[in-house]
């Protein structure tokens, strides 16, 4: 037995499935997870001390790799100075202002604790801005684990959204109706009926939760139009998306400008934060301003501010974007060499620094449902056998992948090399 192995086992002891976030626990993939003892640059290293190129960065953040020095620094600056007072500190000016000058689209902006607290915010903060209860969020879209978004599409799509977790009132779900992505048609057909009942749609503007999807083109635009033309707030989820696709996120490269924005992930450089903002007028709501109630003790925490100031100051510096992209073209027309050598049948999407590979025979994966048509089967082994290359990849296939700056032409080639062997097992 593996030392990840025993201390799973441990784990399981006194922690539900041995994790603390669901995803962690290797479920559907028939191996223990892998438990991570630090991590460097581009690699992480586990309990036995064995090296993985990491494509998963603590699911987002380490934009720069791991242990980035400087980002390290300015914690560690900080770190005598005490964790947390509970007033307020000038560095979450520093932070307010640095995030108002990269997003123009967001002239206030609050900091959470997670990206789950600013989705769940701002979906009271748009029911509360416009007076109505109704959203609208899309399949396959994942935006944290709040009530009103652990919810999907009932048989009667409009009227009836169901919980999709036991523990989301039934009376709840309702208000949230959920459409499928890239499907404009759809979101036309829900405003024509109820579009004066909704307060606002929420989407990923690249899903990344059901693997990399971009936008089709006219997809956002057309929200935003339906949201000017019927009252709706427009919310883009950037938790994923902020600070990867691009420095100013999916809206600024798709150049579609939301009414809010939620933050999170590369936001605190690995700490736990997020921060959702936008219009002026919306975001006057929220208290002490406003009357939408939002709060948190440890909400603006000073070591989290001093750790995403870090990482956003350092992703400033001209061409990082781009020679990220370049990064991950790289990676991924070397996949679909390999696997096309191999005979596999398999096609990779990719936004800016992040990516998907997808096992179908498809040319293009557009929605839920074409992702979950992929082989998940043919998934499992590929991600087990690259794991075995000490490649480590999401352990699922409905998660985008991430590059980091810290990666290098010759990390990117022995993922190449490993992806061969891989693939090779496939037709095993
Ligand atoms: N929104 C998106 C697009 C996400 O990808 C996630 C998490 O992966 C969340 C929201 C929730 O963020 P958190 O896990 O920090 O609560």
């Amino acid at each position: 037995m593996t030392t990840s192995a025993q201390l799973f086992e441990q784990a399981c002891r006194h922690i539900p499935g041995g994790v603390n976030s669901p995803v962690r626990a290797f479920k559907g993939l028939e191996r223990p997870p892998v438990f991570i003892e630090r991590a460097q640059g581009a690699y992480l290293f586990d309990v036995e001390g064995q090296r993985y190129i990491d494509y998963v960065g603590s699911w987002g953040p380490m934009i720069t790799g791991h242990a980035d020095p400087e980002v390290l620094g300015a914690v560690r600056e900080r770190l005598d100075n005490g964790l947390s007072f509970g007033t307020p500190t000038a560095i979450e000016t520093t932070m307010a202002d640095l995030i108002c000058e990269i997003i123009p689209s967001i002239e206030l902006v609050r900091m959470v604790n997670s990206g789950t607290e600013a989705t769940m915010s701002a979906i009271r903060l748009s029911r509360g801005y416009t007076g109505r209860d109704k959203i609208v969020k899309f399949e396959g879209n994942y935006h944290g684990h709040s009530d009103s978004l652990l919810v999907k599409a009932g048989s009667g799509a409009l009227t009836h959204g169901e919980p999709s977790s036991p523990g989301v009132p039934a009376a709840l779900a309702e208000h949230t109706v959920t459409l499928p992505y890239n499907d404009m048609e759809a979101v036309e057909e829900c405003f024509a009926k109820i579009g004066d009942e909704i307060a606002c749609i929420i989407v990923e503007p690249v899903a990344g939760n059901m693997n990399c999807i971009p936008p089709v083109p006219g997809f956002l635009e057309g929200l935003r139009r339906v949201c000017n033309e019927y009252g709706s707030v427009l919310i883009f989820d950037e938790v994923m998306t902020g600070f990867r696709v691009a420095l100013g996120g999916a809206q600024s490269l798709y150049g579609v400008m939301p009414d809010l924005t939620c933050l999170g992930k590369i936001v605190g450089g690995g700490m736990p934060v997020g921060a959702f903002g936008g219009k002026r007028e919306i975001m006057s709501q929220i208290s002490p301003l406003g009357p939408v109630y939002q709060a948190g003790t440890l909400a603006g925490n000073p070591l989290a501010m001093a750790a995403g100031i870090a990482l956003l100051s350092k992703i400033r510096e001209p061409g990082f974007h781009q020679a990220l992209a370049q990064r991950v073209e790289t990676l991924c027309s070397g996949l679909q060499e390999r696997a096309d050598a191999a005979g596999v049948a398999m096609i990779t999407q990719r936004v800016g620094g992040m990516f998907g590979v997808f096992f179908t025979a498809q040319s293009q994966v557009e929605n839920f449902a074409q992702a979950t048509a992929c082989d998940a089967d043919v998934f499992r082994r590929f991600f087990s056998a690259m794991l075995d290359q000490g490649v480590y990849l999401a352990p699922s296939a409905y998660e985008a992948g991430f590059m980091s700056s810290a990666h290098t032409p010759e990390d990117i080639q022995m993922t190449l090399d490993g992806a061969k062997a891989a693939f090779a097992t496939l037709r095993e």
